[in-house]
């Protein structure tokens, strides 16, 4: 995978390669970018940021249209609000220790998120054609705003490199017992669209990961025999090229009482997507039982989930007590070590260079609303999109 090890803040001799305007015919085209250097400015710190002029359409940039500070007032805010998310920290709690407002973390939070959706998209480009393992599919269960606003993200794991491919949300209506009053409030909410729900997240995903796998290859998927993945592999047009792998939850004996051989094989065989989930419920303030900080809204819940997803695929070793830093992503060959955040931080990606489509695109757009909510911001901008 082509990511520098330098953050493109700390080069010295930096070339541009694409001009950073997205209405540019040479934003996209790969290569005959020409520029001329335009001079430089300081910044509060006195650093020289050297400027830049497109020779296609004139305008001028400077470094920091490559760098994720760009457009950001306090950039030096990114890694300890990323680091401190990923710790288990609230939005309240970092500002109180980054001595900024809560709204700027939030604010910060999405950026960080959408950022993520881009590196995660590269990477699985850099993968299109070697996916060599089974993927273990389960939904990671979720509410919005309120539980009567439940829904699940579909995380297919690497069943050897425990790499995360995806992250798709499937909202569905509230399940299990309420009371009448319960009930009566449920039916006030506003209506929103599910988008398919399990079915049609686990479409998305089978579509996502059928590109991965090498020519002549069947996709294999574990997962825990939800009626939903049934259906969406019989129905899929490519259905001959997957294999499903059922692990139906086995009935649970009285507390205490000896595992079955089939409850032992399905916890062996979902080991990876359990893992993921018990570490997010561990790491994140927002997943936790009984948390007062639970996302309000379906998109800004993916973000951050697509930000645990990038930490775990590239920073976080595989295992802290055997102290063994080998990452995910080191397993599926996109790199040879593990990342720090500045390396994850190192440079700005662009939707539109990407590629970036489906469901990402429209998560990164925070085209995912919640009616519930008054307001709910989409992001468009014009020069930091
Ligand atoms: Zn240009």
């Amino acid at each position: 995978m082509d990511w520098p090890r330098t953050p493109v803040d700390r080069l010295q001799d930096f070339r541009p390669t694409f001009c950073p305007r997205e209405n540019c015919p040479h934003h996209t085209r790969p290569d005959g970018f020409r520029y001329k250097k335009d001079g430089s400015y300081p910044t509060a710190r006195g650093i020289r940021v050297p400027r830049f002029r497109c020779h296609e359409c004139g305008s001028t940039f400077s470094r920091r249209a490559f760098s994720l500070a760009y457009y950001r007032k306090r950039p030096e805010l990114l890694r300890p609000i990323a680091a401190g998310l990923q710790a288990g920290s609230g939005h309240r709690q970092l500002a109180r220790s980054h001595d900024c407002a809560p709204s700027t973390v939030t604010r910060i939070s999405a950026f960080l998120g959408r950022h993520a959706i881009l590196l995660l998209w590269r990477a699985l480009a850099a993968l299109d054609g070697q996916l060599d393992e089974a993927v273990v599919l389960d939904h990671f269960e979720i509410f919005e705003l309120t539980q009567d606003l439940p829904f699940g993200v579909a995380t297919p794991v690497g069943a050897r490199s425990w790499f995360v491919y995806d992250i798709d949300p499937a909202p569905h209506a509230r399940t299990g017992r309420r009371s009448v009053f319960q009930e009566r409030r449920r039916k006030k909410r506003a209506r929103r669209p599910t988008r398919g729900g399990y079915l049609g997240s686990t479409r998305r995903v089978l579509d996502h990961l059928l590109p991965l796998r090498p020519e002549g290859r069947r996709l294999r998927i574990i997962g825990d025999g939800h009626s939903a993945y049934d259906q969406a592999v019989a129905q899929h047009p490519r259905a001959e090229d997957i294999d499903l792998e059922r692990h139906p939850n086995p009935r649970r004996g009285p507390e205490g009482s000896p595992r079955t051989a089939c409850a032992i094989a399905r916890d062996r065989a979902l080991f990876p997507v359990d893992t993921l989930h018990g570490l997010l419920r561990h790491s994140l303030a927002a997943h936790k039982r009984e948390t007062i900080a639970f996302g309000r809204r379906l998109n800004a819940i993916c973000e951050r989930l697509f930000l645990a997803a990038i930490w775990r695929n590239f920073v976080k070793g595989v295992s802290e007590r055997r102290n063994d830093p080998t990452t995910p992503a080191m397993l599926v060959g996109l790199t040879d070590r593990p990342w720090k955040w500045e390396r994850v931080l190192g440079r700005r990606l662009f939707p539109d260079r990407e590629k970036l489509g489906g469901t990402w695109l429209e998560l990164y757009r925070r085209d995912w609303v919640t009616p519930e909510l008054p307001s709910n911001t989409r992001h468009r901008k014009v020069y930091a999109y």
